[in-house]
C-alpha cells in the first residue's frame, strides 16, 4: 500500500502553497472522481490538500446579469439556484443531467471543470494510453471507441470530454478565474480546454498549484430561452453520447443570434462556430439546420465502434435547432 498524506486548509493563499511545496501533491475538492482515480492508481499524488474549507462556495450576482460561480459551489446548488434556473435554464439542465443526485450534492463546480475522461483505457491504470503515461500508445484507437470522440482527436488521443456543465459553459463564453503561484488570473473557458494534439496528458493551462476560484457567466439575454438535450445509453448516471446545449433568437424568420455546443462528440467541450456561422442570418428552416450540423462535422473522424455518432449528432442538432429557433424548451 502506498501511503498519502492528507492536509486540510482554510485560506486560498495557504491552498496555494501547500500544493506548491513540493511536487506530487494534489487539491482535494469533493473528490466524486478523484478518489476513485486515487483508488485505482490512476493519479498518485504523495499529499492531497482538502481545500474543501476555502470560502470560495458562493454563487453571486453580476452587475451585467450574469452569475459568478464558486469553485467549490456544489453542482446541485448551482442547478437550483434561481439565478441560474431564471437565467442559464440550460445550464441548470445540463448540471441535473450529469451524475446522480447523491454524486451532484458532493462534486464541485471547478472539479466538474477539471474531472478526467471517461476513457476505460485511461481508467484501468494498466492499458496503454498517451494521457495516463505519454508515448504509450493509445488502446483505444482500435479497441472498445464506442463512447470515443470523433471531433477534436488526434493520432495520440480520441478521448471525449465527460463535463456536460463544461458543454454549457463554452457556449456562453465563460471565465474561469484562476489564483496560482504566479498570482490570479482569468482564462476564457475557449482557451481552458486543449485539444489533445501532441499532448493529450495537457489536458488544461493550470500550473501546477494554480486553484480554480470561480467561473464567471456574462450576462445573456439568449441565454434565458437556452436548454440541454443528453442522449445517452440510459436515462440516468451516464455520460453523452451525444449532447447539445442551444439558445437562438429568430426574426423575421431569420436567426439573428446562436448559440450552439455540443458534448459527448468531442475531445474538448465542443463550440459549434461552424454551425453558428452557418445560420446566424440564414432562414430557420429544416434544410438550414441540416446543412449547419454538415459544416459543423464536416471534419468528423470517425472510428470503428463510434461512427454512428456523426448522423447521431447530426439529428440531434438538427432537433435541437428546430426547437431554438421556434422557441421551445427541452
Ligand atoms: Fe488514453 Fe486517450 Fe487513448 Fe483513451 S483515447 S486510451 S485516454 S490516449
Amino acid at each position: 500500500m502506498r501511503p498519502i498524506s492528507y492536509v486540510r486548509v482554510s485560506d486560498v493563499d495557504e491552498a496555494v502553497a501547500a500544493v506548491t511545496a513540493s511536487p506530487g501533491r494534489a487539491f482535494l475538492a469533493g473528490g466524486t472522481t478523484e478518489v476513485d482515480l486515487l483508488r485505482l492508481g490512476v493519479i498518485e499524488p504523495d499529499v492531497v490538500v482538502d481545500i474543501n474549507d476555502l470560502p470560495l462556495a458562493a454563487i453571486e450576482d453580476l452587475p451585467d446579469g450574469g452569475v459568478r460561480i464558486g469553485a467549490l459551489a456544489r453542482m446541485s446548488d448551482v442547478a437550483r439556484a434561481p439565478s441560474v434556473r431564471e437565467r442559464f435554464p440550460g445550464m441548470s439542465e445540463a448540471l441535473l443531467l450529469g451524475a446522480s443526485e447523491q454524486l451532484r450534492n458532493m462534486a464541485t463546480i471547478g472539479g466538474n471543470l477539471c474531472q478526467r475522461t471517461r476513457c476505460a483505457y485511461f481508467r484501468d491504470g494498466l492499458s496503454a494510453c498517451n494521457k495516463r503515461e505519454p508515448g504509450t500508445g493509445c488502446s483505444a484507437m482500435d479497441g472498445a471507441n464506442r463512447a470515443h470522440a470523433i471531433l477534436g482527436t488526434s493520432d495520440k488521443c480520441i478521448a471525449t470530454h465527460p463535463s456536460d456543465l463544461a458543454v454549457a459553459l463554452v457556449a456562453l463564453d465563460a471565465v474561469v478565474q484562476t489564483i496560482g503561484p504566479s498570482g490570479a488570473r482569468s482564462i476564457p473557458i475557449g482557451s481552458f480546454y486543449l485539444e489533445p494534439g501532441d499532448t493529450p496528458d495537457r489536458e488544461h493551462p493550470l500550473e501546477y498549484g494554480e486553484l480554480i476560484a470561480s467561473i464567471d457567466v456574462p450576462g445573456n439575454p439568449l441565454a434565458g430561452d437556452s436548454f440541454y438535450l443528453k442522449f445517452r445509453d440510459r436515462e440516468s448516471y451516464e455520460f453523452a453520447l451525444v449532447s447539445v446545449f442551444a439558445a437562438a433568437r429568430v426574426r423575421n424568420d431569420r436567426v439573428d443570434d446562436l448559440r450552439l455546443s455540443l458534448g459527448g462528440v468531442g475531445t474538448v467541450p465542443w463550440r459549434a462556430r461552424r454551425a453558428e456561422a452557418r445560420l446566424t442570418g440564414g432562414s430557420a428552416t429544416v434544410e438550414e439546420f441540416a446543412a449547419a450540423a454538415d459544416e459543423e462535422l464536416r471534419d468528423a473522424a470517425p472510428r470503428e465502434h463510434n461512427a454512428f455518432k456523426v448522423e447521431f449528432a447530426r439529428r440531434v442538432i438538427v432537433r435541437a435547432l428546430g426547437q431554438a429557433t421556434r422557441g421551445e424548451k427541452s
